[in-house]
């Protein structure tokens, strides 16, 4: 199978006419092996624009979702960016071709130690995977340029604005399962910031201290 046909196929029909208009988003989609993202046996599904299953009940998200999630967070060359909720490490990684230096955090210790590996295997080195809680941000990093959140939470966790510079955007999935809404808190000063609604997401819960609790009823 011709890995790479496939992902140019993807990237034209399910990230360029979808309306994705930053040319490093859309780069960094071209070079990033998805198929490497995905469990063994998975790799003809790799292109398809869905999300797949990655163990521990969760998922590697939707190829156009994601785009739509780093050209929204308006990522230079020079951005330090924290990513929460590592999952299979594709989105981290489509970042770490765009930005600076990459965090990334998870709370599954195996999907942290996965990435992990992945991302030595693929020499991606501007990146450092962490097992924890990521409602609480990354505190010894801080502050981001961006923060993108890859799983719901009940409302913007405190933590995560605090850890955004001035101007620097944070990107999250916010509300119940049934209306969920994608956000961009932007900080535009030290106290101040401004949130905008980018639309109806479906996002697997951010489950930690300052996010669902695992025994919410909505997530159960
Ligand atoms: N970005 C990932 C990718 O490209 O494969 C997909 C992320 S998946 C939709 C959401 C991930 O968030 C899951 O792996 C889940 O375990 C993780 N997660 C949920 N709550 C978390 C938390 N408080 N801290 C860190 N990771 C969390």
């Amino acid at each position: 199978m011709d890995m790479n046909r496939l992902r140019d196929h993807m990237v034209e029909h399910h990230v360029v006419r979808r309306g994705i208009r930053d040319q490093s988003v859309i780069r960094a989609m071209r070079i990033v092996p998805r198929e490497k993202f995905v469990d063994p046996g998975f790799e003809e599904f790799a292109y398809e624009d869905a999300p797949l299953s990655i163990g521990e009940g969760q998922t590697i998200s939707q190829p156009f979702i994601v785009a739509l999630m780093i050209e929204k967070a308006h990522l230079g060359a020079g951005d330090k960016v924290l990513e929460v909720g590592t999952g299979s490490g594709y989105a981290s990684a489509l970042i770490s071709r765009i930005a600076r230096h990459v965090y990334t955090i998870e709370r599954h210790e195996r999907l942290a130690l996965q990435a992990r590996e992945r991302f030595e295997k693929l020499g991606y080195r501007n990146l450092d995977v962490r097992v924890g809680d990521g409602s609480k941000g990354w505190t010894n990093a801080a502050p981001f340029d961006a923060i993108i959140v890859s799983a719901g939470a009940p409302e913007v966790p405190a933590g995560l604005k605090e850890q955004l510079d001035l101007g620097g955007r944070l990107i999250i999935p916010v509300g119940r399962s049934d209306e969920q809404r994608l956000k961009r808190i932007t900080r535009t000063g030290a106290s101040t910031f401004e949130e905008e609604d980018l639309g109806g997401v479906l996002f697997v819960p951010l489950i930690g201290e300052d996010a669902w609790t695992t025994t919410h009823p909505m997530y159960t």
